[in-house]
């Protein structure tokens, strides 16, 4: 699968929650929506570095945890490409991926 396979997917799913939680996604909902994930993914990190509250949750749940709360940046970061029209994966080769030549 590739990138745009996934934003495709993401989209359909962003479009399923938005439609079943009532949510307006104007402008800058996508933004703002990508700092609260950023949050919890944070605060996932400082309870796994023993930095944060763990009520009772096993490490290797939290580990699950932050890796769902990385997809959950991911996939927002591939809603705002989407909104804004931007092929993610030419940016990468752009401003990433010209360092490999
Ligand atoms: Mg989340």
């Amino acid at each position: 699968m590739d990138i745009k396979d996934i934003q495709n997917k993401v989209v359909k799913v962003s479009d399923i929650y938005a439609k079943k939680c009532n949510i307006n996604r104007d402008d800058d909902w996508y933004i703002l929506k990508l700092q609260e994930e950023i949050g919890e993914l944070t605060q996932i990190y400082l309870s796994e570095s023993s930095r944060g509250r763990n009520v009772g949750v096993v490490p290797e749940q939290l580990k699950q945890e932050f890796a769902n709360e990385l997809s959950d940046v991911i996939g927002q970061v591939l809603l705002i490409a989407n909104h804004h029209n931007i092929d993610i994966e030419e940016a990468l080769e752009r401003k990433w991926f010209r360092y490999l030549v």
